[in-house]
């Protein structure tokens, strides 16, 4: 968890249980700005969740391009992810 500079940020930081929650409606461009905003901010900040967003913008990509194989391993890691989310 990064701490640095949340505690100057006008609205509260996004937390990464809450990044991973949304990520794919973010990248989707189906959140309120104000929320897009602060995912924005976290993924900045936070290694991890910007590694998930990657991980999406791959998926993503491939899905695009019709390549739906070459995602099985990056959802394996994402439902990875979303466990260890769930699980502390
Ligand atoms: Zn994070």
């Amino acid at each position: 968890m990064i701490r640095r500079p949340w505690y100057r940020s006008k609205t509260s930081p996004a937390s990464c249980r809450e990044v991973g929650r949304v990520l794919q409606h973010y990248l989707d461009s189906e959140m309120d700005p104000e929320w897009a905003a602060r995912v924005t901010e976290h993924l900045e900040a936070c290694k991890d969740c910007g590694l998930e967003e990657e991980t999406y913008r791959e998926i993503k990509s491939s899905l695009a391009r019709r390549q739906p194989s070459a995602t099985d391993d990056a959802v394996a890691r994402l439902r990875e992810f979303g466990r260890s989310l769930t699980d502390d």
